[in-house]
């Protein structure tokens, strides 16, 4: 793999912890051999007319560009007139697996096309990944037009992939089954807000939100992985944060490239710090600095 043809990769270091835990993701990837140079951008101070957000058009054009990014936390800016950079971000670059229309003034808006396209996700990512199930999460018997067309559309894409299981579960139920069994589970597909919720109460299974990545993808292969967690300013430039949810998020990155050794190493490397006990961060019950658990994860691989 280390033969292979550089790519170009965006990098949003962010803001917050976000420059401190994108120096450890490039540290990394530098000492695991991964062929990735980086295209930085930076959260302007100014408004771009273009994208109405601190996001200039030139950062959302070097994603579209590169198809693929490495996104940090961002704080949402408070005041009028603009758009959330997160939600700038996905919507000008389409990224409707984590995207579903959601609720305006508590009108609540599901639509057939999107439900459909991330239902075909869902079940297309069980199928490619060796999965067995999919289990489509709703509030169906309360909300039944709403979340009655979610689970119609999750029906109908489920009959063309007859070797992955369906189910259908009501979010409550899912979350007691989350807590007393995540193992139940294998791949869920959800609305935009019960998968917000769903997210952070997984994370809480795994040990919080310095561990947990995720990856937005869209249309054209546009790919942005970013870390669950925001911009933590509580513990910004203070050399605390645990960089493991950026470094698995860019190990999601390197999956979508389909960099699997790479990926495999930087995965097995953050696992084996962790377990070594010698450098955990402050949320796993340690006392490392983020520079000293990135080296113990470097000497790793
Ligand atoms: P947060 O995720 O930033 O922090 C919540 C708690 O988790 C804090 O105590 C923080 O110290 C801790 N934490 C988060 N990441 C950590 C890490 N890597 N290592 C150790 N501890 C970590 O949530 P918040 O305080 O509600 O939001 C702060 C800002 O981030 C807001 O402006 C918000 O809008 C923004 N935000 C951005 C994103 C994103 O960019 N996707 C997501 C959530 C929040």
């Amino acid at each position: 793999c280390s033969s292979t043809t550089p790519i170009t990769a965006t990098l949003f270091p962010g803001d917050g912890i976000g420059p401190e835990i994108a120096e450890s993701v490039k540290k990394v990837f530098t000492t695991a051999g991964v062929p990735i140079n980086w295209e930085e951008h930076y959260v302007s101070t100014e408004i771009d007319p273009r994208t109405q957000s601190f996001l200039t058009w030139e950062s959302l054009e070097s994603v579209r560009r590169n198809k693929v990014g490495l996104k940090g936390p961002m704080a949402t800016p408070i005041g009028k007139g603009h758009r959330s950079l997160n939600l700038t971000l996905r919507k000008e670059l389409n990224l409707y697996a984590s995207v579903v229309r959601g609720v305006v003034e508590s009108l609540k808006i599901i639509t057939r096309q999107a439900s459909l396209r991330v239902a075909e996700y869902a079940f297309h990512y069980a199928k490619t990944h060796g999965r067995e199930r999919v289990s489509a999460i709703h509030k169906a018997n309360i909300m039944q037009k709403t979340d009655g067309l979610f689970l119609k559309c999750c029906r109908e894409v489920a009959e063309k992939y007859p070797e992955i299981t369906c189910e259908e579960v009501v979010i409550d139920n899912c979350c007691m089954m989350l807590v007393k069994n995540p193992a139940l589970f294998d791949v869920l597909v959800m609305p935009n807000l019960y998968g917000d919720i769903i997210s952070d109460l997984c994370a809480g299974l795994v040990g919080g939100l310095g561990l947990t990545p995720s990856c937005n993808i869209g249309e054209d292969g546009v790919a942005l992985a970013e870390a669950v967690h925001g911009s933590a300013p509580d513990i910004a430039g203070k050399n605390l944060a645990n960089p493991t949810a950026l470094l698995l998020s860019g190990v999601m990155m390197l999956r979508h490239l389909k960099l699997n050794e790479q990926a495999e190493q930087i995965h097995s490397a953050i696992i084996n710090a962790i377990a070594e006990g010698k450098y955990r961060r402050a949320d796993l019950g340690g006392s490392s600095t983020t520079t000293d658990f990135t080296k113990a994860i470097c000497d790793h691989l």
